[in-house]
């Protein structure tokens, strides 16, 4: 009887876990433990180097972000890497940035997962917008300002419908709802310009870019001011644009300091 040359292994695990914005102090307890356990990692490019930095040496780290400007990898290839993997007996975890299940596709990834028989857990991260706005003292919902919150996203589904924004701004002003855009940068003259439909010119907006990332900076400005803020700071993406009336303190503290002061943080 000939033996084989190497061992199956039998069949690994797969876990889809959420990095958060990029700070590694604002990962869960729960997403280190994985991180930690993994003997393969898929990584996104908006997982920070300091995460990174947390991978054990062992493990093997595969990139599928859009590096260096070149197209990011294929969702469909992805998933064939998870699956081979998880096949050969790997502990397999899926990093992405801030939250799995917000925007970044995580649920496409377990889906088509699971009809290929690969159950995967999921663990939590805290999502950008989240830690952006706490960054800056201010909650997404206070009962003088904001009823509600609804993150939503700059940039659907190419060949989708795309986002009523009309809709959506007369919504925010009547039922008092605090929005936080992903992905809006890009699309910034288009959403201000349909905002302005259904909410005062006035309106406070914060742009934050890299949340809790030394490098994080942010401009207060107002919904009609919003696309020269954006030009004039040169903020870019990873940004996240929160338009509401709960910035209404910072945008008073700032029209009320002297230009010179009121420096980008
Ligand atoms: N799953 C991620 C979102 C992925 S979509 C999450 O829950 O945070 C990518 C978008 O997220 C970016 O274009 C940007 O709008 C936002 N984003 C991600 N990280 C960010 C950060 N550190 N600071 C600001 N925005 C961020």
């Amino acid at each position: 009887m000939t033996h084989p040359t190497h061992t199956f292994s039998g069949p690994g695990r797969c876990t889809l876990v959420g990095a958060g914005p990029g700070d590694p102090d604002l990962l869960t307890i729960k997403a280190l433990k994985a991180i930690q356990a993994a003997t393969v990692l898929l990584v996104d490019d908006l997982v920070s180097e300091a995460i990174q930095a947390l991978i054990p040496t062992s493990a093997r780290i595969i990139h599928v972000g859009k590096r260096g400007g070149c197209q990011s990898t294929p969702q469909a290839f992805i998933e064939k890497l998870i699956l081979m993997a998880v096949r050969e007996g790997e502990n397999v975890v899926r990093l992405k940035g801030g939250d799995p299940f917000v925007f970044g596709r995580g649920g496409e990834e377990v889906e088509h997962l699971a009809q290929a028989g690969i159950h995967v857990d999921v663990v939590n991260g805290i999502t950008a917008g989240l830690a952006a706005v706490s960054s800056l003292g201010v909650p997404l919902t206070h009962r003088e300002h904001a009823h509600g919150v609804v993150f939503i996203t700059g940039h659907p589904k190419p060949g989708s419908s795309g986002t009523d924004w009309r809709t959506l701004a007369a919504t925010a002003y009547s039922a008092r709802l605090t929005l936080v855009i992903y992905m809006g940068v890009n699309g910034v003259q288009h959403i201000q310009q349909e905002l302005l439909t259904g909410l005062p010119p006035g309106t406070p907006v914060a742009i934050i870019q890299n949340a809790s990332l030394p490098t994080q900076r942010h401009a207060i400005t107002t919904l009609d001011s919003l696309q020269d803020t954006i030009l004039d700071a040169q903020l870019a993406s990873p940004s996240v644009i929160v338009v509401g009336d709960v910035f209404q303190g910072l945008l008073t503290l700032q029209q009320s300091t002297p230009a010179s002061q009121a420096a980008l943080g």
